[in-house]
């Protein structure tokens, strides 16, 4: 982490940071916000690209309705109010990769506000507001490699151009990188649970310094860091915070200046006069909230109660939609959930730390698990049986049906001898009811089954008593 020693902890002590973060997540609809070329990414340079998106004169946008439900649903995920009305500006500024001169965003009347997050802050969980949420357009990507001619030409791919994206600005409640770096998790993961979105980090903080383009949630973490010793480190030597917007160098940990406020900041906004305001009515918001699965959050309060769970592993069962999807698919297929979520945090949790692998990359799959639960709620094989072959799973790599099957699939022995001995003192023991049983009144047997069940302090397969109970029975 990129720290400035001689910023004392006293000075530190005497500041605390305020971070807002503006980030800007990619909407994954097949076409693009004002015009219907494809959003897919890694075609050929310049071939998903059209008039509109082009910016050629004369060209007029027609907005995709996808990608306002996309907003939305991801708006209302994070707790914001919808305005019915928002309105279409104009961002103006140049750069080779804007075609048209202009980005066209919202400004004074955006999609959603009012917005909340929660995040775990020390012990506490703490609200972070979310100021707005608006609709916009991506601008095109400049190559400086990989070309030819790449060495004094730069290249511009319109690609880009025009794919959707939504802004989310944080209120300034965010005051550690750690806090920062929560919220981003959470945010990323309300959003991924709703949308088909693909996040482009991008942030603010306070209103001295911006930071732009920082992609990973560590980098972001190092830069804010790294940021905060620095502003202190100025205004302790009686310096000033110059606005402005810097880069950060994820090499060195460090931040530099881009440009000067003057340049920066004067998009000279205004209504876009090529688009209607944007209409969210009552009836279509109720549509699209019918839509909104449940969050992350009342999810794992769910799984908890229902499979009896810890909150870590709630926590780890749910970092993705799909992989909760699946665990759950699999614990209610399995003949007992329970005994699922228990292999996950006693046999799979494990060896997967141990390996350094997520849960994502698990050779045994929540299948697998599932039929591996299965095998010992059935008796066929022991605890001990089971743990052998996970080790094996992971050894090769592979599921645990294909293990199971590699394995000849074993089962555990079946010495009954003692079981038969418990059997037998049973039926010597009860008289009466071998009478009643042979006697046609076959329910008996259950009588039988409690009863060695409890000598052998449920050590017993019940599937296993019940067979030898029965064929003891009949004789
Ligand atoms: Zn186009």
């Amino acid at each position: 982490m990129a720290t400035t020693p001689e910023i004392s902890l006293s000075a530190r002590a005497k500041y605390e940071p305020v971070i807002g973060l503006e980030v800007h997540v990619q909407l994954l609809t097949a076409t693009k916000i004002f015009c219907s070329c494809s959003t897919r990414f890694g075609d050929p340079p310049n071939s998903n690209v059209c008039p509109v998106c082009l910016g050629l004169p004369g060209a007029l946008p027609v907005l995709n309705r996808k990608a306002v439900e996309f907003a939305v649903l991801a708006a209302l995920a994070l707790n914001c109010r919808i305005n019915e009305t928002s309105i279409f500006a104009r961002k103006n500024y140049f750069y080779p990769d804007l075609p048209k001169g202009y980005q066209i965003s919202q400004y004074d009347k955006p999609l959603a506000e009012h917005g909340l997050i929660e995040v775990k802050a020390s012990a506490a969980t703490k609200k972070i507001g979310i100021t707005r949420v608006h609709l916009e357009e991506d601008a095109g990507k400049s190559l400086h490699e990989g070309f030819a001619h790449s060495a004094e030409t730069t290249a511009v791919d319109l690609n880009r151009s025009g794919v959707p994206l939504i802004e989310i600005v944080s209120e300034p409640d965010i005051t550690s990188p750690d806090e920062a770096y929560e919220y981003l998790a959470r945010l990323k993961e309300i959003i991924l649970y709703n949308v088909s979105v693909r996040p482009r980090g991008q942030k603010e903080f306070g209103t001295k310094t911006e930071v732009k383009n920082v992609n990973s949630f560590r980098f972001i973490r190092e830069a804010l860091e790294f940021e905060i010793e620095r502003h202190i480190g100025v205004i302790e030597a009686g310096g000033k915070i110059t606005q402005e917007t810097r880069l950060y160098n994820s090499n060195e940990g460090k931040t530099y200046g881009m440009r000067s406020k003057e340049q920066a900041h004067d998009y000279r906004y205004f209504p876009e006069p090529d688009l209607l305001p944007l209409v969210v009515d009552a009836k279509w918001q109720a549509e699209i909230r019918n839509t909104l699965p449940e969050l992350p959050e009342a999810r794992r309060r769910r799984m908890i109660a229902d499979y009896g769970i810890s909150e870590q592993d709630a926590q780890v069962l749910t970092v993705t939609k799909s992989l909760a999807d699946q665990f759950e698919m699999a614990a209610k297929a399995a003949k007992s959930p329970k005994r699922v979520a228990n292999l996950v945090q006693s046999e799979l949790m494990g060896r997967l730390r141990a390996k350094g692998l997520g849960i994502e990359q698990s050779p045994v799959s929540m299948q697998g698990v599932a039929a591996s639960a299965d095998l010992v709620e059935s008796g066929a094989i022991s605890g001990k049986m089971l743990k052998d072959l996970y080790d094996l799973c992971f050894e090769r790599g592979k599921d645990f049906a294909a293990v199971y099957e590699e394995e000849g699939r074993p089962e555990q022995s079946r010495d009954t001898s003692v079981l038969e001995k418990i059997i037998d003192q049973t039926i010597a023991a009860n008289p009466r009811q071998v009478e009643q049983y042979r006697a046609g009144k076959k329910t008996v047997a259950g009588f039988f089954v409690g009863q060695v069940m409890k000598a052998s302090k449920g050590q017993a397969n019940p599937q296993l008593v019940n067979e030898l109970v029965a064929k003891k029975l009949e004789r």
